[in-house]
């Protein structure tokens, strides 16, 4: 497929509204393309973005208003009810690109754009996990001789984070561990980082995925999930606890 014909078909994509076929192929592109893989992670955003505004209903009033205003006629009413509807929608997509992509940036990708990249990207159905296991004892020597860093590797299942696996992804120009964690319907990956580039890494909020960094035992490490602020704080401090008790079981 070409990118001309993988384009109008994204947003179905995401919505796994694909025949199966369609879905591989489609994948198979995104594998390749950047410019595709750019517009994807821009859809996905977007939609996310959209998510998590608060919602409003028309009061009584302009309701009324409206409805005065509506000529009679059934058919052509409806016509103008679905203008006015098309009308409203545009300006609040346009309200949020501007708010999304209309910020100034500063030269060069800020690593926690490529972070909330990465986790995007690895929500794309068979991109999230190389190694898939809850059991430490597995995933953690996966790593080895594919990362120059053996990344500490606990299951948090007892308290709601259960550790799903691991895989390699490219971050800041190199090979970089990521775990894995399923916390209710969400997923946490969490990036494991030599720590000279602990400084460089913000704790925020991006595009409404939490992006929390802390440095530990030399590594900067970098947890980042669209689950609630709350859950990924506590998803931390279970990891800093368990890291720094090196606990052993
Ligand atoms: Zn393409």
């Amino acid at each position: 497929m070409t990118c001309d014909q993988i384009y109008p078909i994204l947003g179905a994509l995401i919505d796994r509204e694909l025949s199966p076929a369609d879905d591989f192929a489609v994948q198979t592109h995104l594998e390749a393309c950047k410019a595709c893989q750019a517009q994807y992670v821009t859809l996905v955003e977007l939609r996310a973005a959209l998510e998590k505004q608060p919602r409003f209903s028309a009061s009584d009033d302009l309701r009324r208003r409206i409805e005065a205003q509506l000529p009679s006629e059934p058919q052509e009413g409806k016509l103008r009810i679905g203008w006015i509807f098309v009308f409203v929608l545009g300006l609040g997509v346009a309200a949020l690109t501007f708010m999304l992509f209309g910020r100034p940036r500063l030269a060069g990708v800020p690593i926690e754009t490529e972070i909330v990249t990465s986790h995007i990207r690895s929500l794309m159905p068979g991109h999230l996990i190389d190694v898939v296991s809850s059991d430490r004892h597995t995933v953690k020597p996966w790593f080895a001789g594919k990362a120059d860093i053996a990344p500490p590797t606990w299951d948090f299942k007892n308290d709601g984070f259960e550790l799903a696996g691991g895989r390699m992804d490219y971050i800041a120009g190199r090979a970089t561990p990521v775990l894995t964690y399923r916390v209710r319907k969400h997923w946490i990956n969490l990036f494991v980082f030599p720590d000279s580039l602990e400084s460089q890494i913000a704790t925020e909020n991006r595009s409404g995925f939490h992006i929390v960094s802390w440095a530990q035992d030399g590594l900067a490490l970098a947890a980042v999930s669209d689950a609630d602020a709350t859950a990924v704080a506590k998803f931390v401090k279970l990891y800093r606890k368990a890291s720094a008790e090196g606990e052993n079981h």
